[in-house]
């Protein structure tokens, strides 16, 4: 494949900008206040006094901050963010719609729960996925004894399935350079080179063009570890024939990118040749299923079917994807038994695979975004069957 241009454009802010409106149609840009607001909404359809949001990720789609300690409490009145002496600067600067106190001597939490105290709360929330045991009881220890700590249901992450034009037009540019940074990869790719070695290349080539850092450690996985779906880049040299998985993403401007392309080095034999062809199509059937109004389980069956067609769905021991956005993994899981309906403005990810144990793997992975009338690949690299 030598003869692939690779042409890297710095992804950057003011490429994100020049974001065609067409995002407009499938969802508004939303303010920080506009997102409380419609948080304070669920808070009253679950009888909640006040949330404390403790998952970061959450507390950066509220209120912008970046740093990576704190608790945003909202309350009746007030939204507060308490963090310590080192995000001063940071939190002054980024904090939107938010009041903050930098905690001295003690935790956030712990300051968080004397202000709950003062107030009379009675309904708290918790996030109870992102609170562990030792952490709800500082934030216990202030309370009165009419105040009860209660489980919320993911309020946030529930608002956050669905993106606004502005979080799109950042997903979309994080997924152009992850499309980008594949070409790369093909030249890098070759037997003998260490996995380790391969993803070193295509991080360093990702952060030279603007990411702040990768969605979650890069996969390459050559010969028989091809066939491990989360198979981490490790010191093995990639064989000199057989598939090799990459997947990988990047982090622009806080947004996620996913996608997994499946490359073969020498002549595939009759077996690795249908076999890519039937996850390419059952990838491109559930694809199709991708539309709003379907559930997420029909998409996950379209999949499914397809490569049951070809004796392979024992093979495909995953989920068919997740919604991508502030984190890697959010928000719907593209998998049998879930009841979410898709709709518009939701970005997820199509890839199923097969993994013979031990022998092979192979798997297609798109980030996809769901618009009015069905989806939008936004990883438009080449599906065809690579051969280097
Ligand atoms: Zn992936
Ligand atoms: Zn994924």
């Amino acid at each position: 494949m030598d003869g692939i241009a690779v042409q890297m454009r710095p992804a950057l802010m003011d490429d994100i900008a020049r974001q065609p409106g067409v995002e407009l149609r499938y969802s508004r840009a939303m303010n920080y206040q506009e997102r409380m607001r419609r948080t304070r909404l669920g808070l009253d359809d679950s009888r909640l006094d006040a949330l404390v949001v403790t998952h970061l990720a959450n507390i950066r789609y509220l209120c912008g901050v970046t740093g990576s300690a704190g608790v945003l409490v909202l309350g009746r009145r007030e939204t507060v963010f308490f963090t310590d002496g080192r995000y001063r600067q940071q939190a002054r600067e980024e904090v939107c719609r938010a009041r903050v106190r930098i905690v001295k001597g003690k935790s956030a939490l712990a300051a968080a729960s004397e202000w709950l105290a003062k107030d009379s709360y009675r309904r708290i929330g918790i996030e109870a996925a992102h609170l562990s045991v030792a952490e709800r009881s500082i934030l216990e220890k202030s309370l009165p004894a009419r105040a009860r700590l209660i489980r919320s249901r993911p309020i946030i992450e529930e608002l956050r399935m669905v993106k606004d034009s502005d979080e799109i037009a950042k997903i979309r540019a994080a997924c152009r350079l992850g499309s980008e940074l594949f070409l790369h990869l093909l030249k890098v790719i070759r037997p003998g080179v260490k996995e380790s070695e391969v993803a070193g290349e295509l991080e360093f080539r990702a952060r030279k063009s603007g990411a702040e850092q990768m969605s979650f450690p890069t996969i390459v996985a050559g010969g028989a570890r091809s066939a491990l779906p989360h198979g981490r880049a490790s010191s093995c040299p990639i064989p000199p024939r057989g598939f090799v998985v990459s997947d990988f993403g990047v982090i622009l401007a806080g947004y996620c990118s996913d996608m997994t392309r499946t490359v073969h080095l020498g002549r595939p034999r009759a077996e690795a040749r249908s076999a890519y062809g039937a996850v390419e199509e059952a990838q491109q059937a559930a694809l199709a299923a991708a539309r709003p109004g379907r559930t997420v389980a029909e998409v996950d069956r379209a999949a499914r079917k397809s490569l049951q067609k070809r004796g392979l769905a024992k093979f495909f021991t995953h989920s068919t994807g997740h919604g991508v956005g502030l984190e890697i993994h959010e928000s719907p899981r593209i998998a049998a038994g879930e009841k979410q309906p898709l709709k518009a403005g939701m970005v997820i990810t199509i890839e199923p695979g097969v993994y013979v144990p031990g022998n092979w793997g192979v798997r297609i992975e798109d980030t996809v975004l769901i618009t009015t009338s069905g989806c939008e690949v936004l990883t438009p690299s080449p599906k065809d069957l690579i051969m280097l």
